[in-house]
């Protein structure tokens, strides 16, 4: 079984796609699911999702389990023998790890079910522009409403076989921003004909951070990043545009208010210092991931107490995800699996360590046995 996993990951990491375009990943599974015993199985698709019901033998309830499908505009760069096939994409977010955990506890609970319904969630968009929350709203998904959801994340920084979560907000609230400036562009020998973007969008991502700086309780916590600028086209010629794309993260909804209020009022000052437009459009959102405490509390306890698992209570951190809107819904909890590997999550060189498969399916079959065995 464990060499099957590990095949299943390796041909899943070789397929990655962008969100709500993971066909070959859907088919890949529908295919897998096919070749189980169908007696417990009932199936839904949505959109390029898939959500698999395990029929419980006496079920008083739903136990949710959710993976995320798509992959990263990136291009990697690692030795692996089965790298990406998919040009310019790859598997950085341990996305194919993820659903291979879910398969594995397919492929034991059609043979083991429990009382409870089992509910197997496989929702594309992780990466953006969000699946999650369109999930949630589908016909597919409040048919089979689950009563409880779990989720995990790989862990670059972690060894295998350790656990880390917290009971509360575990990820941040998450907003892209993007920034269009239009000024007047001209030879750079004259440049009081011209309105230059490139000190313009040089200004403004300065003053940004000032936000972080002077406006946000320095007790709690807050980060803009641009992480991408354009402007340009030649060494003498006065860049006439500028694009700056980044994200916000918080781990309050309201400094994510105060936040977005200061970037509106910051872009109006800049179209008035440099004579330009800026046209200001927030991208997509996740709020934040925040874990329900009673839920937490058990599963930390039980994995102490029952496993010789590492349980590690972490810190919060200010990545994304949107499984945080499941949880606005559902109780439930998300966890960190550990992978070790020196490349973080987004790394083109990430190489996540396969063993934290049997890891998360022997923790995961044995809790969702145990959660899910009402009577
Ligand atoms: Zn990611
Ligand atoms: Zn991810």
């Amino acid at each position: 079984m464990k060499t099957d996993l590990i095949q299943i990951r390796r041909d899943l990491h070789q397929i990655p796609e962008p969100g709500f375009e993971e066909f070959q990943t859907q088919a890949y599974i529908l295919a897998f699911l096919k070749s189980l015993p169908q007696d417990r199985l009932e199936l839904q698709t949505w959109r390029t999702g898939v959500l698999v019901r395990i029929t419980g033998k006496n079920p008083h309830q739903t136990i949710a389990y959710r993976t995320d499908m798509d992959g990263l505009p990136l291009t990697e760069q690692t030795t692996l023998p089965f790298p990406s096939q998919h040009t310019g994409y790859m598997h950085a977010c341990g996305h194919d790890l993820h659903m291979t955990i879910a398969m594995g506890l397919i492929q034991h609970f059609v043979h083991h079910p429990v009382n409870d319904h089992l509910l197997f969630l496989f929702q594309p968009a992780e990466e953006g522009p969000g699946g999650a929350e369109p999930m949630l709203q589908s016909e597919e998904f409040q048919r089979w409403k689950p009563d409880q959801i779990y989720a995990l994340h790989i862990a670059p920084e972690h060894p295998v076989g350790t656990i880390a979560t917290r009971p509360g907000i575990l990820f941040a609230n998450t907003q892209e921003i993007l920034i269009h400036l239009q000024g007047k562009s001209g030879h750079a020998a004259y440049p009081h004909l011209a309105h230059d973007m490139v000190i313009a969008a040089s200004q403004l991502v300065g003053q940004l951070q000032t936000v972080i700086a002077r406006n946000i309780n320095p007790l709690d916590s807050a980060i803009i990043t641009i992480g991408k600028l354009h402007a340009g086209t030649k060494e003498n010629i006065i860049a006439g545009e500028a694009l700056l794309e980044g994200t916000i993260r918080t781990l309050s909804a309201e400094s994510m208010e105060l936040i977005k209020e200061r970037c509106g009022s910051i872009v109006r000052g800049i179209e008035e210092s440099f004579q330009c437009k800026g046209d200001l459009t927030w991208g997509s959102n996740y709020c934040q991931v925040y874990n329900h405490h009673q839920i937490t509390q058990e599963f930390m306890d039980w994995t102490r107490r029952e496993t010789t698992f590492q349980l590690i209570e972490c810190k919060e951190a200010l990545t994304g995800e949107d499984f945080g809107y499941f949880l606005e819904q559902i109780p439930g909890m998300m966890f960190w699996l550990g992978v070790d590997t020196p490349y973080g999550l987004h790394h083109p060189q990430i190489e996540p360590n396969e063993d934290a498969i049997s890891v998360a399916i022997e923790l995961m079959t044995r809790y969702l046995t145990h959660v899910a065995s009402s009577k």
